[in-house]
């Protein structure tokens, strides 16, 4: 068995935490100076555990055991969003490193570590991931533009970084585990301490617009108005209940954004748009709300006989956990007197892209009071402790034929 230290861990996290930090959080932004300095600490961290580290060409932090493998491979991303917790990506990494430490240091060379970039989408969501996994295109990077409008490309040209992209490693790579804070409520709420996850959930994302005419507010009887804004709050208004009507126990909807063009108060809204997103482990239920948005759209449009579009604008698949991993991760749970909690990850994660490439496997421990994506976001020292200690015996049962 492999015993973690967890001073140590708890340690490395809150060094990690500096990078940025924010009162009680930290903003990292991709490649941003906090970004870069906080990923050169890691990989100094990582080579004094005995791991090759280097930073590549798109940021990723790498810290491979030596050896010819076989290794799992664990990891997460330490980019945040703008005023976001300490443990959000961090957690996962730190973890790695932790539990590739702590079985060198037992001789054991079976443990490779990652800090994946900007997972977040700060510039393009699970950008590390997918290039090392190879899934993605130069021309994705030449037009995709970040904050201030600066080109991805660009970015990464910048960085004059030298070295190949880490790439995973077919003949080396047996599984790829990925811890994270739950970001949500359930574990807490039933006085659980470990998650196992499932899947990782699909994403339709939609904008729905609608074409109307500016007109005098004042002025124009109501009967002859052609109002955009009121059209579109009557399609969002309908979003709630026919969602429901057809959704799942654990399908989630969000009309995030609204906006009225030219937005004034004595005009009425010649367009109005707004997004649309919805969440489920089942594609056969998200392809059912598109049907149910496209009909509540037509219905209202023919109503108010306004143009009104709905454009998908994001669609993610649903990723499925390995059930030989999750299953290793649940039983090392048991062994340390925690039932683990089997669910559906709502958020996003570079599992699910690892998942396209490799047997994956997700842990999760609880968010005190579910809060996440701020800098109120914290976990129990023993329940990260814990976690660690679990994920460590999960790569024993995996590596122990
Ligand atoms: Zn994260």
């Amino acid at each position: 068995m492999t015993h973690i230290d967890g001073a140590r861990l708890l340690t490395d996290l809150r060094d990690l935490a500096r990078f940025g930090q924010v009162s009680t959080g930290v903003t990292r932004l991709p490649f941003s100076s906090d970004d870069l300095s906080a990923r050169e600490w890691l990989r100094a961290r990582m080579a004094a555990a005995g791991l090759a580290a280097s930073i590549d060409p798109y940021g990723n932090v790498y810290g491979a055991v030596p050896g010819a493998g076989p290794a799992v491979l664990i990891g997460s991303h330490t980019d945040t969003v703008p005023q976001g917790g300490w443990l959000d990506g961090a957690l996962g990494v730190m973890y790695g490193l932790e539990i590739a430490r702590a079985r060198l240091e037992q001789g054991q060379r079976d443990v490779d570590v990652v800090s994946f970039m900007d997972e977040e989408g700060t510039y393009l969501s699970f950008l590390g991931s997918r290039t090392f996994c190879g899934g993605m295109t130069d021309q994705e990077l030449e037009r995709t533009k970040g904050p201030g409008g600066r080109a991805l490309a660009e970015v990464i040209r910048e960085r004059k970084s030298f070295g190949a992209p880490a790439r995973l490693d077919r003949d080396r790579h047996v599984a790829y585990l990925e811890a994270h804070i739950e970001q949500g409520p359930r574990l807490e709420a039933a006085q659980q301490r470990i998650g196992v996850v499932s899947a990782i959930v699909g994403i339709h994302r939609y904008r729905v617009s609608v074409e109307g005419q500016a007109n005098h507010a004042g002025t124009t009887p109501m009967s002859m108005r052609r109002d955009a804004g009121a059209t579109l709050i009557g399609i969002a208004a309908e979003v709630p209940q026919r969602f429901a009507a057809e959704a799942g126990a654990e399908t989630v909807w969000n009309i995030g954004s609204m906006s009225f063009s030219p937005g004034v108060t004595n005009v009425v809204p010649a367009a109005a748009t707004m997004s649309v997103e919805f969440r489920d482990t089942d594609v056969k239920i998200l392809d059912k709300l598109d049907g149910v948005l496209q009909d509540i759209a037509a219905a209202h449009s023919r109503a108010r006989r306004l143009p009104v579009e709905t454009s998908l604008v994001m669609r993610a698949e649903p990723v499925k956990m390995d059930e030989r991993m999750a299953q290793a991760i649940a039983t090392a749970a048991q062994g340390r007197g925690e039932a683990a909690r089997i669910m559906a990850s709502g958020a996003g994660h570079d599992a699910q892209i690892l998942a396209q490439c490799l047997p994956a496997a997700m842990l999760f421990v609880p968010s005190i009071g579910g809060r996440s994506h701020t800098v109120t976001e914290n976990t129990r020292d023993e329940d990260i402790v814990l976690g660690c200690q679990v994920l460590a015996d999960a790569v024993e049962r995996i590596l122990t034929p």
